[in-house]
């Protein structure tokens, strides 16, 4: 059956629209689309409505460690002594504990107006390593989460495969995420039979997880999907690939690799000139993760000058440490502008801030999850966030002024209703589902600390 939604302003591909009616049939796309048109009754209602946004990179489960990783240890702290605690909650998760926190988690992102999600997901085996009956176990916690929560997936399932560039074997605590081509190929079979509706592309961990003809193969064999990677994140991975494979690892990629629009490089942090301008030509996408980069004390992307020669990029929330859209893109801004000394690096001249980098973030996201989203256009999935024009950020303005308005101006959030694949998920700012999904995350989470 067809619904509908009115939404007296719409971000549309060429700009706002005025009264706009967005048909939503069975399947949960967009049939049809008029501006300056009526309500029809029964319609949904909106202020504001924007296209829902795609959140490229996660690891679901890191979110039972938000907050436990900031007190100071005896030496100096660093992502490398960070991966050690997050390897140590990683031990204590089960196939229910990893259900519960990626229902909040994803609950989460649904208030915050993401819509779809890209899962980055390695933890594929038992403690120890030890197999699962079903291969698929634990993806099939993360596509459950996502069907009960609403939110759009495209499950990423990790290929690692050795523990270091210099081809060390997985120690014990990387074991749960090992994989060799053969297994991995396995899984892929595994989640194609079980869960045919579940888009999947692939993900090498990191150069660091993979060797060349490993990477070759793997590219070869699952040569349709979309392709995510770890890349250039700290500055001891960058010199350690210079040391083992002779180059920084996105020159290293670009040279060994056909990098091209099928391939998300996520950090890509630590680029030369030469480098930031031939991924931006490359047409890749780059997932940023600006909170969780700052949170680990990666360093600043360099923004100005790879969007200056047309990079795309797209955002996510990695860690998880906090989920909140708005403060992905502020905080991608505010880094610029405090090292660049400009109030508006990422904006062309005479264009908004927040309507640039919510822009490439929607199209970059869309690019990478290789779905049908990111725009209100027929056809495509009904993600759509509604806001709240009466909320004190956005209140008596008007078009890109509110986007600027909810990402630079607003405390609480002004996202009022999201709608994933058309079903109304969060309404009033909150999900429907919330306290019962909030109430299996904290049982799992008092029975993974009391393990911890
Ligand atoms: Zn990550």
């Amino acid at each position: 059956m067809e619904t509908g939604l009115f939404a007296q302003n719409a971000l549309l591909p060429d700009g706002w629209a005025k009264n706009a009616r967005f048909g939503i049939d069975a399947k949960g796309r967009i049939c049809a689309l008029d501006t300056d048109a009526q309500p029809q009754s029964g319609d949904a209602s909106a202020d504001i409505a924007v296209p829902g946004m795609a959140n490229l990179h996660c690891h679901a489960f890191q979110r039972a460690m938000a907050g436990l990783a900031e007190r100071a240890g005896p030496g100096a702290d660093s992502f490398w002594t960070w991966r050690e605690l997050m390897y140590r909650i990683a031990q204590h998760i089960d196939p229910d504990t990893l259900n519960a926190i990626a229902a909040m988690v994803y609950m989460e992102m649904l208030e915050s107006g993401f819509t779809c999600v890209g899962e980055f997901h390695y933890l594929h085996h038992g403690p120890g390593g030890v197999p699962y009956d079903n291969p698929a176990e634990m993806s099939a916690q993360v596509i459950d989460a996502a069907a009960r929560t609403g939110i759009g997936q495209t499950l990423l399932p990790v290929f690692y495969a050795q523990g270091g560039f210099n081809a060390q074997d997985l120690i014990d605590r990387q074991k749960r995420f090992g994989h060799s081509l053969d297994s991995f190929s396995a899984l892929m079979s595994e989640l194609r039979s079980q869960f045919p509706d579940t888009v999947t592309g692939i993900a090498p961990h990191s150069l660091r997880a993979v060797n060349l003809s490993q990477l070759q193969k793997f590219i070869e064999i699952f040569s349709r999907c979309s392709v995510h990677i770890h890349i250039a994140e700290q500055r001891r991975e960058v010199e350690e690939c210079i040391q083992h494979l002779g180059a920084p690892p996105v020159r290293w990629l670009l040279d060994h690799m056909e990098v091209n629009e099928r391939w998300c490089l996520v950090h890509a942090t630590h680029m030369n000139e030469g480098e930031t301008r031939d991924l931006a030509r490359s047409q890749a996408v780059v997932g940023l993760c600006p909170v969780t980069e700052a949170n680990l004390g990666d360093g600043l992307f360099p923004a100005v000058d790879f969007l200056a020669q047309k990079g795309r990029f797209g955002i996510g929330s990695d860690s998880c440490v906090r989920i909140d859209l708005a403060e992905e893109l502020r905080l991608l801004d505010y880094g610029q502008r405090l090292t660049s000394g400009r109030r508006t690096p990422l904006a062309p001249a005479e264009t908004s801030s927040g309507r640039t980098l919510f822009q490439h973030a929607l199209d970059g996201g869309a690019q990478a999850l290789a779905q049908d989203i990111g725009a209100l256009v027929v056809g495509q999935h009904a993600d759509i966030v509604t806001l709240n024009s009466q909320h004190p950020a956005l209140v008596a303005r008007s078009g890109d002024a509110w986007l600027d308005g909810w990402i630079y101006g607003a405390v609480n959030s002004p996202v009022q209703d999201v709608y994933a694949r058309g079903r109304l998920m969060v309404q009033n700012g909150r999900h429907t589902k919330r306290k019962q999904v909030e109430a299996v995350f904290q049982k799992a989470l008092t029975r993974i600390m009391a393990q911890t």
